[in-house]
């Protein structure tokens, strides 16, 4: 009889090589182990990366977006229009600034925002639309942005999960001001950090005093702002992560191509004509009459690290769904994907034998 291998595969793996341990070790060395230069060498490169004008370096991405917000002076009583089918951060880095998010619902193909919802959730206090490339791929920006210059509203992007993600030939983090994360979970990682991306001369400069203690010049604090700053320490690993973004965007396209074609039983991901999708989650929603929660809970115990992204809806979550406006709201295909959705390991680290496996165990399911 053939043993069968047991496998432990994990839905994220961070990739760390020598070539970070000797950059953290020089900075180390260096003694300039604050913001300094690796920082403003990484800022250049990332925004190099995206065809970007300006790059601001932040502590995480949660801090970027908050900085974002804030520098286009977005604050008390402003709305901000934004998906509830996102991780938490996308909303608690509106509120924290004092401005009110407004949830819209998403596109069931793709679960980014719907244009038609972001349009029906306008109001006279509506400042920005603030739209998340989930999973990586990017959200409807052509619509997004006819819709804003319509209304005259500030256009924004979370794009903590989809570094050099493009709509034709432009990336995402050119269309408004941006932010990406560089969590150890992300397309790359800094361990912890965030970048702000804009084409904006002003805001990047009022985005680096917010950053800063809100200080133009040593000891002279213009705007209200805060310690946000990333160290050399980890901007040193971000640039030689960034070296390795191309390849490792490759892989997991590749293997999502694979699992595109070798997948039977699950709703593989409907990708938008056009657009490079990055793979930050490889998400598929279960066919009628398959039980997510059993399904999940299968793979799991097979050793596949499947997982749900995300299992609740912001605005229900206890923090927001004491707020009457929260609690009344009503976005059905939030509420279905939540239901419906869960996420294979595509990282760059999984083995063909590991993408073998996970294909017959997923395959199995129905
Ligand atoms: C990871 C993430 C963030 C927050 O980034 P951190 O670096 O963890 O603070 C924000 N929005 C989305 C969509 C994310 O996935």
């Amino acid at each position: 009889m053939v043993e069968r291998t047991r496998f432990n595969i994990p839905i994220s793996r961070p990739q760390l090589g020598v070539e970070e341990e000797e950059a953290v070790l020089a900075v180390l060395r260096s003694g300039q182990i604050t913001q300094g230069e690796r920082v403003a060498a990484f800022e250049a490169a990332f925004a190099a990366y995206h065809g970007a004008e300006y790059a601001i370096a932040t502590s995480n991405g949660t801090t970027a977006l908050s900085t974002v917000i804030m520098a286009h002076g977005i604050g008390a009583g402003d709305e901000v229009i934004i998906p509830s089918f996102s991780f938490f951060a996308t909303a608690s880095s509106v509120s924290f600034t004092g401005a009110v998010p407004v949830f819209a619902d998403i596109d069931p193909k793709t679960f980014n925002l719907s244009p038609e919802a972001v349009e029906a959730a306008i109001t006279p206090r509506t400042a920005a639309i603030m739209p998340v490339h989930l999973y990586g791929q990017p959200a409807d920006m052509p619509a997004l942005e006819a819709i804003a210059r319509k209304h005259g509203l500030i256009l924004l992007e979370d794009a903590a999960q989809a570094h050099g993600a493009k709509i034709g030939e432009r990336s995402v983090g050119t269309w408004g001001t941006a932010s990406f994360s560089f969590y150890a979970t992300k397309n790359m990682t800094t361990t912890e950090g965030g970048m702000i991306l804009t084409n904006d001369a002003e805001i990047a400069r009022k985005a680096r005093i917010i950053r800063n203690q809100g200080m133009d010049q040593q000891y002279e604090h213009v705007l209200m702002g805060f310690n946000l700053r990333m160290t050399n320490l980890t901007a040193a690993i971000g640039l030689v992560q960034l070296d390795k973004l191309p390849q490792w965007t490759a892989k997991r396209r590749e293997n999502a191509a694979l699992y595109d074609t070798a997948l039977t039983s699950v709703e593989t991901p409907y990708v938008q004509p056009g657009v490079t999708h990055v793979y930050h989650q490889y998400t598929v929603r279960v066919k009628p009459g398959i039980d997510r929660d059993v399904a999940v809970r299968q793979l799991n115990g097979n050793g596949i690290g499947v997982r749900t992204y995300y299992p609740k809806p912001i605005h229900r979550q206890p923090v927001y769904a004491r707020e009457e406006r929260y609690a009344r709201l009503d976005l059905p295909e939030t509420e279905r994907a939540v239901r419906e959705v869960f996420s294979l390991p595509v990282h760059p680290g999984l083995s063909s034998e590991e993408l073998e496996f996970i294909i017959d165990e997923v395959n199995a399911l129905c």
